[in-house]
C-alpha cells in the first residue's frame, strides 16, 4: 500500500482503477495499438501499455456472477434488464409494435424429489412449514411433519425433512437434463403452434416466429427452474390473427406436459423418465396489467447474476479428490455435490459431465439466454458503450481523430494476469467505494 501510494504514477493507476468501475478482479493486458496511414504506411499514432502503471492496462472482468465481482455483475444485470425490456416494449432496434404481440411470462419448475422445509405465506401470514396431522414416520424414524414457521433466512429452508429419504439422484439428474428438457419444450411449443394454426412445422416460420428470453434460477432445494418471456412475432411485423395470447397459453401448457427426457438404467439404478413439475405458471405480460414489462425485466435481470452459490454450494469447480470437509458446507449441498461426483464416475452417464458441474449441482446450461429474434444482444450493448467511450476520448483529446477509411489500425494484446495485490485491493476499494472482499472467504 505504501509503495503504491508513494509511486510517481499513482494518479494514473488510480485513474485506471476508476475506469474499471470498481471491478474486484480486473484483467491485466499488455500490448499496443498502432495507427498507420493506409497509403504511405507511415505510423501516425501508437498507444502502448509500456507507459501505463506497471506496464499494463487494467480492464473490468465483465463477469455476470455477483459472488465474484459485484461491480461487473451489476453492469451485467443492468444490461440484461435493458435487453429484456427492449424485447417487451421496443427500443434498441426492436420496433415498438412488439407491445401488441402476444407475450407470456412462463415459469417451468422441477418435480418434487422429497419433502423439504419451506416458508409458506398466505395473506401476509406465515404458515407452519409442513404440518400433517397423522404424519407418517419414515423408515429412518423421522416424523414427516414440521410445524415451524420458518423465517426467510432460516438455513433449513430447501433442506429435506429426511435426507435419507430424499431423492438426491433424481435431483442432480434433473438439473443435468433440464437444458435438454427446455430444448424439447421449445420444439414441442413450435410444433403445437403450427398445429393450432393449421400449418406443417416447416411452414411455421413463414407465418410466425417464437422468441424466447429465459433465465435459470436455483430454488433453495438446489434444483433449477426456468423463467421465460415467450413472444410471438410475425414474419415482418404482427403475428397472424390466429396467434393470440390464448393460443400461446394453450401451446405452452401442452408442451410443458408432454415433453420428457430419459436416463437409461445404469448400475444399481432403474431407468428414469424426467418431466417438468406440475407447478406451471403462465401469465400474460402487459404494459399496465398485473405483470408489467418493468417487473419482468427486473426479475429476469436479478437472477441473471446468480448461480448455485445461493444454495450454499461452492463458487468454483470441484476436484473429485477434494476433501469436502474443508469447505464447511451444510449437509444438503454436500450430499448433492457428492451425488454428482458418484454419478459422474459412471461411464454410462459420462455425457452429463456431472463431475465437472458438481459445484452447479449438475446443471451445465446457460443461465441467461435469448433467442436470435428476441431483441438486441449483450454484444450490441457493449459495442455501443465502447463506441461512446471512444467518442469521449476523441472529443476530450485523449485519442486522435482519424478518418477510418484512410487509417489502418493494428492491435496486439496479451493477457498479463488478473486481480490485485492485497495492498492494491484495499486502495482500490477506497477509491471506488466498493467493499473489500472477505479475505478468508476468498482465499478458500
Ligand atoms: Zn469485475
Ligand atoms: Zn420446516
Ligand atoms: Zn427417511
Amino acid at each position: 500500500m505504501i509503495a503504491r501510494l508513494n509511486s510517481p504514477d499513482y494518479d494514473r493507476w488510480a485513474a485506471q482503477i476508476h475506469r474499471t468501475g470498481g471491478c474486484r478482479q480486473p484483467i491485466h493486458l499488455r500490448g499496443k495499438v498502432d495507427h498507420y496511414d493506409r497509403d504511405t504506411g507511415q505510423l501516425l499514432y501508437r498507444y502502448t501499455t509500456r507507459t501505463e502503471p506497471d506496464g499494463v492496462l487494467r480492464l473490468p472482468c465483465k463477469t455476470r456472477r455477483a459472488s465474484r465481482c459485484p461491480a461487473c455483475a451489476e453492469t451485467y444485470r443492468a444490461d440484461t434488464y435493458h435487453l429484456i425490456r427492449a424485447g417487451l416494449t421496443g427500443g434498441k432496434g426492436v420496433p415498438e409494435t412488439v407491445t401488441t404481440h402476444p407475450t407470456l411470462f412462463v415459469t417451468l419448475t422441477a418435480p418434487s424429489f422429497g419433502a423439504v422445509h419451506a416458508r409458506r405465506e398466505q395473506g401476509g401470514k406465515v404458515l407452519p412449514c409442513h404440518a400433517r396431522r397423522d404424519a407418517e414416520t419414515c423408515p429412518h424414524g423421522r416424523i414427516m411433519s414440521c410445524t415451524t414457521k420458518h423465517s426467510p433466512d432460516d438455513p433449513r429452508l430447501g433442506e429435506p425433512l429426511c435426507p435419507h429419504c430424499y431423492d438426491y439422484t433424481g435431483s442432480v439428474l434433473f438439473n443435468a437434463l433440464s437444458p435438454l428438457l427446455w430444448k424439447r419444450f421449445a420444439d414441442s411449443l413450435r410444433r403445437h403452434l403450427a398445429k393450432l394454426g393449421g400449418l406443417v412445422l416447416k411452414d411455421l416460420r413463414h407465418h410466425l416466429t417464437v422468441s424466447f428470453a429465459k433465465v435459470a434460477e436455483y430454488q433453495r432445494r438446489g434444483i433449477v427452474h426456468f423463467h421465460a418471456v415467450i413472444r410471438l412475432d410475425g414474419p415482418t411485423a404482427s403475428p397472424p390473427a390466429w396467434a393470440t395470447a390464448d393460443t400461446l397459453t394453450d401451446a405452452v401448457r401442452h408442451a410443458a406436459q408432454v415433453v420428457s427426457a430419459l436416463v437409461p438404467a445404469v448400475d444399481d439404478q432403474p431407468a428414469r423418465l424426467f418431466k417438468w413439475g406440475t407447478q406451471l405458471d403462465i401469465r400474460p405480460i402487459t404494459l399496465a396489467g398485473d405483470l408489467t414489462d418493468q417487473a419482468v425485466a427486473g426479475y429476469i435481470a436479478k437472477y441473471a447474476t446468480k448461480a448455485a452459490e445461493c444454495v450454499g454450494t461452492l463458487d468454483r469447480r470441484i476436484n473429485p479428490l477434494d476433501n469436502l470437509d474443508a469447505y464447511n458446507l451444510r449437509d444438503h449441498p454436500r450430499r448433492l455435490i457428492t451425488e454428482c461426483l458418484r454419478l459422474g464416475a459412471m461411464e454410462d452417464l459420462a455425457d452429463l459431465r456431472l463431475t465437472q458441474w458438481a459445484h452447479m449441482l449438475g446443471f451445465r446450461g446457460h443461465f441467461s439466454t435469448r433467442s436470435r429474434h428476441y431483441g438486441p444482444t449483450l454484444g450490441d450493448l457493449r459495442a455501443a458503450r465502447e463506441q461512446h467511450a471512444r467518442d469521449d476520448e476523441i472529443t476530450t483529446g485523449r485519442l486522435p481523430l482519424f478518418d477510418e477509411d484512410t487509417v489502418l489500425v493494428i492491435s496486439e494484446w496479451a493477457y498479463a494476469g488478473k486481480g490485485y495485490s492485497l495492498g492494491d485491493q484495499i486502495i482500490a476499494a477506497a477509491i471506488t467505494g466498493s467493499r473489500v472482499p472477505d479475505m478468508a472467504g476468498d482465499a478458500r
